[in-house]
Order: C-alpha cells, then sequence, then structure tokens
C-alpha cells in the first residue's frame, strides 16, 4: 500500500540501497540506516510501519534490536533478512515476533513477497485490535443504559479502562466548573479515604493544560522528584513510575481528567524502559476517554435534571398546602362571618317589623341602609364561599329542575325588589326540565344574576327572569331596564374583581365576583353564558345549559 514508512537496517550499504529501490518502487516511503542504535533512534522519534533487520550486525545484532524495538513499539512488523548461516537465529526471531524472513541473495519478487505478506497481516492484526478496541467502548455504551448515580458510574468505568489499560493505579476527576477544581469521583488502587478528599485547582498549570489538550499526557514520575501538581501528590504516597493524564472532553467542553499510574518496576524491562502504554493503547485510551467523558456528562446532566425536577416538585407540594391553607382560612372566615351577619339581619328584622316598639322614620332609615348593607356583605361572603368551593370541590352532579331553582330565587328577592321599587317578574315556559349539575352553585348562578339586575336598575324599572328550552338546551334569560354597560367594558365583566368603574363600588357596593363564579358555574356544567347591554337601556344576560334526557 501507498506511503507505508518502512525503516531498512543493515550495515551492507548495498543491501539498504537495493531494498529501498525495491519498495520505493512499489510505492513505500523509506529510510535506511547501518546500525541498531541509529535504527533505534529513528524508532523513538517517529513511527514506522515496517522494521527491515539484518540478523548479523556488528555491535548490536537483528534480534537485540527486534527486542529493543518492541519494546517501544510492541506491535511494530519485523522482516529479517539472514544468510544461511543465522538460520536458527532467523527462528529464534520469527519466534520473539518478526512476521518473515528473507534470504540472502534475494531478488526483487522475494522481498516483495514477503514485505506484501507481512504488511497483508500487520493490516489483519490491526482490524482484530481495532475489533477488540470496540469492546471496552460498547462495555462503557452499555452503562449509560444501566441507572445509577455519577459516582457509581464513575467507579465502573474506572474498572473497564483499568481492565484495559493494566494499569497500577486509577483516578478519575469531574470538573467543578464553578468552583473551578476537579474533585475526585472514583479511584482504583489509591487509598479510598486520601484520594477522595483530593480537591485539586483547575487553573494549576499543568491541569490547564491538560484540560484543553487532545491527546492524552505521559508524565514520569521520578523517585526524587518534587511532584508538580495536585494529581501527581496522589501518587505520592506510592513510588515513582509514569503518570499517563487523559482529558476527558465532549467536543468542546472540559469535563475531567482519567488518571492512570504505572509504578516504575512494572515498565523497566532489561537496560531500556518502555514507555507505560504503546501508541496504539493510548490511541484506544483517547475513543475511551470521549466515550466516557459522554456518559458522565449525560448523567450529570440527569442528575441535575432530576434535582430540578424534585424542587419543583417541592415547590408545587408547598403550594398546594399554601392552597389548602388558604382554603381553610377563608372557609373559616367566612362562616366566623355570617353567623354575626345573620344576627344583625335578624334583629334589623325584629325592628323592623315593630315589635320591639315603633320607630321613627329616620331611624326606618338608617336600620334600611344597615340592612342593605349587611345582604350586600352576606351576598360577598356567599360568593367568595362558592368560588372556594368551585375550586375545591368536586361539584355534584344530580339533576336540578331549573324552573323550581328559578321560582326560588324570585321569591326570596321580592323583598328587595319591593324595597327598591322594581318589578320583578318571572317568566317560566319550561317546567319539566332537569340539567345535570349542582344545586347549590345552580342557585348561586340565578341569584347572582338577579342580584346585579336589581342592583343596577333604577327604581321604577323592571327585572324580567325568564326560561325557555331551546334546541335541546334550557336557556336562561335576565333582562332588566337598568343602566346598561357600555362596549368597553363588557368584554372583561366576566373576569375576576373586574368593575366597570370604581363610583358603582360605592353606589351599589359588590365586588367584582358575581359574574366571574356565574362563568366558572356555567362552563362546569358545560354551558355558555353572554350578556346584550345598551347603556343607558339595559342589559339581558343569557345561560345555555344542556338539559338531561
Ligand atoms: P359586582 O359584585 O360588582 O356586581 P359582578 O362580577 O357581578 O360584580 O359584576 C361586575 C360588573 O359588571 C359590575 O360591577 C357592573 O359594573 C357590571 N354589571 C353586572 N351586571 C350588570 C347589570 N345587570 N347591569 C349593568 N352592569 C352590570
Amino acid at each position: 500500500m501507498a506511503n507505508e514508512r518502512v525503516l531498512i537496517v543493515d550495515d551492507e550499504q548495498e543491501i539498504v540501497r537495493l531494498c529501498a529501490v525495491i519498495l520505493a518502487g512499489e510505492g513505500y516511503v523509506t529510510e535506511g540506516v547501518s546500525s541498531g542504535w541509529e535504527a533505534l533512534l529513528r524508532l523513538e522519534a517517529e513511527a514506522f510501519d515496517l522494521l527491515i533487520v539484518d540478523i548479523k550486525m556488528p555491535e548490536m545484532d537483528g534480534l537485540e534490536l527486534l527486542r529493543r524495538a518492541r519494546d517501544l513499539e510492541p506491535n511494530l512488523t519485523t522482516i529479517v533478512i539472514t544468510g544461511y548461516a543465522t538460520m536458527d537465529r532467523a527462528i529464534e526471531a520469527l519466534n520473539s515476533g518478526a512476521r518473515r524472513f528473507v534470504l540472502k541473495p534475494f531478488g526483487v519478487e522475494e522481498l516483495l513477497s514477503a514485505v506484501e505478506d507481512a504488511m497483508a497481516q500487520k493490516r489483519r492484526e490491526e482490524e482484530v485490535l481495532r475489533l477488540r478496541a470496540q469492546l471496552p467502548i460498547l462495555e462503557i455504551g452499555q452503562m449509560l443504559m444501566r441507572e445509577g448515580d455519577v459516582e457509581s458510574l464513575s467507579r465502573r468505568l474506572l474498572d473497564v479502562v483499568v481492565r484495559q489499560t493494566e494499569a497500577d493505579q486509577a483516578v478519575l476527576m469531574l470538573l467543578d466548573e464553578r468552583a473551578g477544581e476537579l474533585h475526585v469521583v472514583a479511584v482504583c488502587g489509591l487509598p479510598d479515604g486520601i484520594a477522595r478528599q483530593q480537591r485539586v485547582p483547575a487553573a494549576q498549570s499543568m491541569i490547564g493544560e491538560l484540560l484543553e489538550a487532545q491527546e492524552p499526557l505521559v508524565r514520569e514520575v521520578l523517585a526524587d522528584s518534587p511532584l508538580e501538581s495536585g494529581v501527581a501528590a496522589m501518587w505520592a504516597s506510592t513510588e515513582p513510575g509514569s503518570l499517563v493524564l487523559t482529558p476527558l472532553r465532549t467536543g468542546q467542553k472540559a469535563v475531567g481528567i482519567l488518571g492512570l499510574g504505572y509504578r516504575a518496576d512494572a515498565y523497566h524491562r532489561g537496560s531500556n524502559r518502555r514507555p507505560p502504554l504503546s501508541p496504539s493503547a493510548l490511541n484506544l485510551l483517547s475513543i475511551m476517554a470521549g466515550q466516557i467523558a459522554i456518559a458522565l456528562e449525560n448523567m450529570r446532566m440527569y442528575e441535575l435534571e432530576q434535582q430540578r425536577t424534585e424542587a419543583l416538585a417541592h415547590a408545587l407540594e408547598q403550594q398546594r398546602e399554601l392552597d389548602r391553607l388558604k382554603g381553610e382560612f377563608m372557609r373559616n372566615v367566612s362562616h366566623e362571618l355570617r353567623t354575626p351577619l345573620s344576627m344583625i339581619l335578624g334583629y334589623s328584622e325584629l325592628l323592623t317589623s315593630g315589635v320591639l316598639g315603633e320607630m321613627r322614620a329616620e331611624q326606618i332609615g338608617a336600620l334600611e341602609i344597615i340592612v342593605q348593607r349587611a345582604f350586600a356583605l352576606r351576598d360577598l361572603v356567599d360568593n367568595i364561599t362558592a368560588i372556594l368551593e368551585n375550586e375545591s370541590r368536586e361539584p355534584q352532579a344530580e339533576p336540578v329542575p331549573l324552573a323550581e331553582i328559578i321560582e326560588e330565587a324570585l321569591a326570596d328577592f321580592q323583598v328587595l325588589a319591593d324595597q327598591a321599587s322594581l318589578t320583578l317578574k318571572g317568566e317560566i315556559n319550561v317546567r319539566e326540565l332537569s340539567v345535570l349539575g349542582d344545586p347549590s352553585h345552580l342557585r348561586r348562578m340565578v341569584d347572582n344574576l338577579i342580584s346585579n339586575a336589581l342592583k343596577f336598575t333604577p327604581a321604577g324599572g323592571t327585572v324580567a327572569v325568564c326560561l325557555d328550552s331551546i334546541d335541546g338546551e334550557a336557556v336562561l334569560r335576565v333582562s332588566d331596564t337598568g343602566i346598561g354597560i357600555s362596549e368597553t367594558h363588557v368584554g372583561r365583566i366576566f373576569e375576576r374583581f373586574y368593575q366597570v368603574d370604581g363610583t358603582i363600588r360605592r353606589q351599589f357596593g359588590g365586588s367584582g365576583l358575581g359574574l366571574a363564579l356565574v362563568k366558572e358555574i356555567v362552563e362546569g356544567h358545560q354551558g355558555t353564558v353572554q350578556v346584550e347591554s345598551r347603556p343607558g337601556e339595559g342589559s339581558t344576560f343569557e345561560v345555555r345549559l344542556p338539559v338531561m334526557d
């Protein structure tokens, strides 16, 4: 395959040149060196896809070079070149990992077929490695499906990483952006207590650099060097070795750091030291770090969302409790008001009747004002109670004969109408008509309409209450010849507390709750209410309700 890099090592320049010419013809990029030492320097500096080594070389022979090269990169693909005299060593080389050998003297075809074979085998092995590398990633992916919290997920993720990278120690730290520090969420191979207390300022030079990095950072921890950061400090209690620190990032966002520790004895081999992780293992680590970052960030966001939901649920619960207390309070207040009101009305009636002695004209006038205001107050208390009931209590659903309710109301309001010099008349055109609903609510609705009509009609006027059945609906009309409502206000009179103007309240009393309650009750019975009105001429309120079959 074109552009693959080949390092050729032979003390005989002719062989190096020959190999270079043959391979360059096939598109390989070659480099030649004449000793093992030179080869190691090149391998340390750059990555090669293939190493071709002569077995018999002075100073460091091919076999030694092979061993050291594989210490640098365990998956390095190699071919050995050998004469018959070194056949035993060639076999030894194959046993220690060389893919092919080529016998001297060799022709173009022989070299090419050995190189092609070795490279094909290398590609197959890489594919296997790639597939194997998918396993931990799959495992991490599966962890996302399971329930848990950030800490337990971190611990499980760390286990997977440690298994794959054979680290002696591992730590997973998450970035707390607001506090500007990293805190440990999971450790492996480190004293649990010590490490878990650890918080590391994110601004520290190495940490800051690492959080911004895209690749793992490999650092050596020497026995006598002072440890330079809080991360390294975690290994203070252990022997010198290597740290592999990997940034955990999702796209542009730094999530935390994954730290792996390798004890020195784990990677000192012979005279040569190898880095704790090969380039392919570092690559896998980067991929795993990406997956881990996503997993943890998702879990963190999920936890945050859950906390918010809980806070909302708590607030809702508090709101409900407040509503309940408010309802209870209002009920108590209206009960406490109703009792003295009944007394006021009762005694006023006694006084008016003359049972307690004749009264002078001006006394009767004053008494009338008391009675009027007491009735208005009772009306308000009744409306508040009805609104509260409407909000909190499931309304009753029973057949309600509307005609009866209207007649009762007409009888009750007759006194008030007489006092106000108004004509109150009823026109019940259907008797056998029932609505499925709550009798006390429906009565309240009728009362509010009649009381408004009486309230807003000057003396001498008429209030007419009419019940019909039209298109299968009960139609109740309350008309008056009163002051009427102008177009600007008519759209808003059904809102709670809305009154056409403040002077009306002073003149007629009221709270602005009556029509709002009418609308709520009517709609609660699947009905509609509307008004037609002309200022100075009067108003007609029309309620339509579905009737029972
Ligand atoms: P209130 O307790 O003030 O009567 P309502 O909700 O019953 O409250 O009525 C709201 C407003 O609508 C009243 O203040 C009044 O301005 C107007 N209104 C209601 N009914 C009539 C009516 N029959 N004629 C004229 N205006 C009315």
